[in-house]
This record gives structure tokens, sequence and C-alpha cells, in this order.
């Protein structure tokens, strides 16, 4: 009797949930919301402070935005501060990560990651080596997509945590060849291995000059060796999608980039997006200009698309 009573209650509630999704669907408000003109604006945005190297006034002027942003977007917003010496004068320089997270009490979380520093001086421009570099697609892009996908964030269902993180540091290079990369992720790194937080990274990827115009992201060599199922299931994603930017050639050589410590030292299987084949890079014409909304959009929506598929052992 008890039982039949409570049968009887489930065949209602599954006529009314029938009912409710056949008359919902109009009303459903997308979970993936993008919009190539406000990803393009915040690229604009970012530039528009100027050139912003580690310690600089337009890095601590994106560092305000961002936390207004994201704060406003109600993502967990964290620092992560440490110091280095300068590589030309050996004075202290204050480094900051800052980590954006999205579901802050999930103990298995995804990393996203890009660099958010731009090289001091554009050192490849033939004519204006000394001049201002602005890092639209290199050290911008990065920033600009994750503030895009920020509005998205809320509403998706991710399989894991999310945190998204803007790396300090990855090229506070004062030379043409050589020099000390990846300080952000390689303190990141090294923080996470020897004083392990109470979550865990199951994977990540790592986003950089994803802006260009003409987009192509072949599979990065070192990303594919360590971490091949994130390789795999982000490009699996790109092609269900019909995204072809993401291509299935591969890059003719390893790129050195913060996966490197991510991977070697944190030992989390990070992939790096990558379109390296960008001729403005670290020119002063790495601007706004060479850049489009519509390929921040692609890369968003298929990494948005992908934390809601990721698949359980994607880190072994
Ligand atoms: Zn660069």
């Amino acid at each position: 009797m008890v039982l039949k009573k409570i049968l009887l209650a489930t065949a209602q509630v599954v006529f009314l949930a029938a009912f409710v999704s056949a008359a919902e669907p109009a009303a459903a408000k997308p979970a993936i919301n993008l919009d190539e003109r406000r990803a393009f604006g915040y690229l604009e945005a970012i530039c528009k402070l100027g050139r912003r190297p580690s310690e600089s006034e337009g890095m601590t002027k994106q560092q305000d935005l961002l936390v207004e942003h994201f704060t406003r977007l109600r993502a967990d917003v964290r620092k992560q501060e440490f110091n280095t010496a300068h590589p030309k004068t050996g004075v202290p320089v204050r480094m900051t990560n800052l980590i954006m997270s999205w579901h802050p009490q999930a103990k298995e979380r995804v990393l996203l990651c890009c660099h958010y520093d731009t090289r001091p001086f554009p050192d490849r421009d033939q004519f204006r080596p000394k001049g201002i570099f602005l890092g639209a697609n290199d050290g911008g892009s990065g920033v600009a997509l994750f503030m895009e996908m920020g509005h998205s964030m809320a509403a998706i269902q991710p399989t894991f945590g999310v945190d998204m993180v803007f790396f300090d540091g990855e090229e506070f290079i004062f030379q043409r060849d050589g020099g000390k990369f990846f300080l952000g992720s390689e303190y990141f790194a090294q923080q996470y291995r020897d004083r392990p937080p109470p979550y865990r990274y199951v994977c990540g990827v790592l986003v950089d000059m994803i802006g260009d115009k003409n987009l192509a992201i072949p599979v990065e060599p070192l990303s594919l060796k360590f971490a091949p199922k994130v390789v795999r299931s982000v490009w699996d994603t790109a092609r269900a999608l019909g995204v072809k930017e993401f291509s299935t050639k591969s890059h003719p050589t390893d790129i050195n980039d913060d996966h490197v410590p991510l991977n070697e030292i944190a030992k989390i299987p990070t992939a790096d997006l990558i379109d390296f084949d960008y001729p403005h890079w670290h020119t002063t014409k790495d601007t706004p200009q060479q850049c489009s909304g519509a390929s921040l959009v692609k890369v968003s929506r298929v990494l948005l698309t992908w934390l809601q598929q990721v698949p359980e052992d994607v880190g072994r």
C-alpha cells in the first residue's frame, strides 16, 4: 500500500516534469553565454592600460580590473604573491598570480591558466625594439578569453571545480635571447608540490596567443607527451563543435611555456593551446587589430563545452 502510494506520487512527479520540460525550452536560459564584441572589448580594454610587465603601473591597473570583473561574476578571488630579484638590477620585484575559483568547495579541480604580464620590450621589432609592447595576443588574449568565459561559469555544470589562474612573470625578460621565463607558473607549481592544498588538480589547460584573427592551433608536442588525454578530449570537443581552428597537425617543435613547470614540478597533466604562427610576435604590431572576438569566442566555446565533459580518467 505504502509502496503503491510512492509509485503513484513518483508517476505524478514524472508527469509534472514532462509537462514542465515541454513548456520550458523557449524560456530556458542558455548556459553558455558568449559574445564576440564583448570579448574583443575586453581585449581592447586590457591593451588600453598600456604595457603590463610585472610590477608596472599597467599591471597594477590590470589586477584591479580583473579582481573587480571576477568578483562581480561571483568567482572566489585570491592572490598568490612572492618576490623575485629583478634580472638587471637585483632589486626585489613583487610578483602576483591571480586565482579565480568556481565551485571552490570541489576537491577535484581543473586548472585553466594563461600569463597576464607582457614582455618589457618588443625586442623583435625591426624599427622600434625599445618601443611600447602592448601584447594583445601575447599576454592579452588569454585574459580576455577568461573574462569572456567568466559570464558562463556560474551557469554551466563542469565535471570538476575550475580555477582560472593568471600567471605573472612569464617573460620578465630584458634580453633578446635567454633569461629566466615562467616565474609565476614555477612558483605556483612549487607551492602546489611543497604545500599541497586540500584539493587536487586532475588536469590543466594553458592558453597563450589564442586571439590571432587568423587562428590555427596545432597540437603542441610537449602537451601530447605530458597530457595526451587532455589533448585528445579538447580536440574531440572542438571537432564535435565544428571548430576547425583546432588543427590536427602537430607544431613542428616543442614549445616551452608555462605548462612545463606545471607538468614537471606540480605533476598536473597540462596541455598548451598556442598559435605560435603569428608574425607580430614580440613586435609593436601585436595590437588588438591583429586579433578578433570571433577567435576568442571559438576557443571559449570549446573550453566551456569541454569543462562539462572532462573524462574522469583525464589525468591518468
Ligand atoms: Zn611572449
